[in-house]
């Protein structure tokens, strides 16, 4: 059974958006063989559902636009619920509270803070139970 998650767009709504990856192959010359397919999927009231492979490709090629919501399905597999994880974790520990700029460390949103909001001073901890909090509900 294929592994599907809710994917959530910033922008994008009642569009359709294209999903390009690569599968590679091996022949049994043990030749690779290499193609790029696109897929297409609609979001709606700026969500779709994509399959987890999917979506990981397309979260991880454009982190700012798209984020996963929650693994769909009665019955999601560990895998699904443990990457919807770890990126909400991920998001709330590197996402800046003042721009909703996503850095990739903890070290670049604190100099990114010092350097762009040097009169804000953080309050990661709080941002961090919000996101958890969130996801547990929509986990349920
Ligand atoms: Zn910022």
């Amino acid at each position: 059974m294929q592994d599907l998650v809710i994917v959530q767009s910033k922008t994008i709504n009642n569009e359709s958006v294209p999903v390009v990856f690569h599968t590679v192959e091996k022949t049994f010359g043990g030749i690779k063989d290499v193609r790029e397919i696109s897929r297409s999927y609609i979001f709606q009231d700026f969500k779709a559902r994509i399959p987890l492979k999917l979506a990981k490709i397309l979260v991880k090629q454009h982190p700012e636009e798209f984020s996963f919501v929650k693994a769909a399905g009665k019955k999601p597999s560990k895998e699904a619920k443990q990457v919807v994880d770890k990126q909400l974790e991920k998001q709330a520990g590197f996402t800046c509270e003042h721009c909703n700029k996503v850095c990739g460390s903890k070290a670049g949103l604190s100099s990114h803070i010092r350097a762009n909001h040097p009169e804000q001073p953080t309050s990661k901890g709080k941002i961090n139970n919000t996101a958890k909090a969130k996801a547990s509900i929509e986990q349920e």
